[in-house]
């Protein structure tokens, strides 16, 4: 009989929280099973994500619902992991809003912190070392298909908006033999994408003689029918090399997430992105250079300290100049411990946020539109990943580019690999049908 106690952890923010997700999930499985039904459970873990203030409210309120349905009446123990560990300790343990908080790098002692003997613990310590390396991920939530594999933890670049670099400290690379192993053990598992996770995957670095670039090479070269993505690239780091072992690896998807922010050298230096809109552009080009058809995506913050009308007109026009497929938008929301929460007014009326990133996100959807209808007649291959929302007719999967392509199912499978002919589409979607 089953002893172990019941897991329930919810996710929110990134994609690195989701994988993080899976690490806990591995390092409590020896006396925990993760269960579906947060009815059922007897710890649960909240995830969570401090990149804006709206995350974390959502989080506060959910730990006020959750006291109220289940801690009262039993022996549940509810933890705070994530970026809010640290930023939350002290108030949320006072309220008794949780019994355990851990940190990004203090997950090894979840078990700890949950033993029956304490009340509360918490452990938010930052790791100069920790990247969970010996730690092979229990995939809960996958689909089977798609895997997320953390590379690097940790950011050292400091733009003067974000917790990042406050809540999981600074940039550690992970020993590349173990992310090879990784690797091969989902590909007998029969997966089929992976996406090579961290902050800012240019700066992984492992012995000075390993970079990002190498690490891709030596990726793509375990087996040609994996796919092969990553998140995030910061621009300053984009170096000609990656493009170039990108466009030689036909399994490595040609798609870019390249954050631009801003398209005013003025709001950049106050970002303290470290690089100017002419660079940027010239990091545009040389992807067009090397990949021509190439995706690229980017995020864009509306109404950041003391931008003028003239700042976001040249984020308007660079957005144009790149022609984006798809953008992440937001307005500009101050986060307290930050570099420009102590030296730069949020200074921007919420009206005038508010209208121009409407205008962000009317020109995107354009530019989006535009994309897709580019697309027609044009064939991609596309790995299925699932049953389509709209009919359980239709499967949908996504080409080399990242766009989310739906079409008839015919007697393929998920996992397949399907020659796709675009037909059709929307602002978001490209519809079509599977070429024989
Ligand atoms: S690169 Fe900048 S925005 Fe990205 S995590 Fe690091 S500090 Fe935050």
């Amino acid at each position: 009989m089953d002893t172990k106690k019941q897991l329930y952890i919810e996710t929110y923010g990134c994609q690195m929280n989701f994988a993080d997700s899976e690490i806990v999930a591995s390092i409590l499985s020896d006396n925990y099973a993760i269960c579906n039904d947060i009815q059922q459970a007897d710890v649960i873990l909240i995830n969570t994500c401090s990149i804006r203030e709206n995350a974390e409210q959502k989080v506060l309120k959910r730990l006020v619902e959750l006291n109220a349905l289940y801690r009262k009446h039993s022996s549940i123990k509810i933890g705070l992991i994530g970026c809010m560990a640290a930023r939350f300790e002290k108030e949320l343990i006072k309220k008794s809003l949780v019994d355990i908080v851990a940190g990004p790098d203090a997950y090894r002692s979840l078990a700890l912190l949950l033993e029956d003997s304490y009340q509360q613990a918490t452990n938010t310590i930052l790791s100069t070392i920790e990247t969970y390396d010996d730690i092979l991920p229990l995939r809960f939530d996958s689909n089977g298909i798609s895997a997320f594999i953390s590379i690097m933890r940790g950011c050292n670049n400091f733009c003067s908006y974000c917790v990042v670099p406050y809540t999981r400290g600074r940039e550690r690379s992970r020993n590349p033999k173990t992310i090879i192993e990784e690797v091969k053990k989902l590909l007998d598992k029969g997966f089929k994408e992976v996406t090579l996770l961290g902050q800012n995957v240019n700066s992984y670095e492992w012995d000075e003689h390993i970079d990002f670039p190498d690490l891709m090479d030596q990726v793509a070269s375990v087996d040609k029918s994996l796919r092969i993505r990553f998140a995030t690239s910061h621009p300053k780091d984009l170096s000609d090399k990656l493009l170039q072992v990108m466009a030689a690896h036909p399994n490595i998807c040609k798609s870019i997430h390249l954050p631009a922010q801003s398209g005013s050298n003025a709001i950049l230096k106050r970002m303290n992105r470290k690089y100017t809109r002419e660079w940027y552009l010239q990091r545009i080009d040389a992807i067009r250079h090397y990949m021509p058809e190439a995706g690229i995506s980017t995020d864009i913050i509306a109404g950041f300290c003391g931008e003028t009308e003239q700042d976001h007109q040249d984020t308007l026009s660079l957005m144009q100049m790149v022609a984006y497929d798809f953008a992440f938008m937001f307005k500009y929301s101050e986060r307290s411990g930050t570099h420009a929460s102590k030296t730069l007014t949020d200074d921007v009326p919420d009206h005038i946020k508010t209208r121009r990133l409407e205008e962000i996100i009317t020109l995107q959807q354009q530019l989006s539109h535009n994309s897709n209808l580019s697309d027609l007649g044009k064939s991609f291959e596309v790995l299925i990943e699932g049953t389509s929302k709209r009919s359980p007719d239709f499967y949908f999967g996504r080409n080399s580019q990242n766009k989310v392509i739906v079409f008839p199912k015919l007697h393929y499978n998920i996992g397949d690999y399907v020659n796709v002919k675009v037909e059709s589409c929307t602002t978001a979607t490209l519809l079509g049908s599977i070429q024989a």
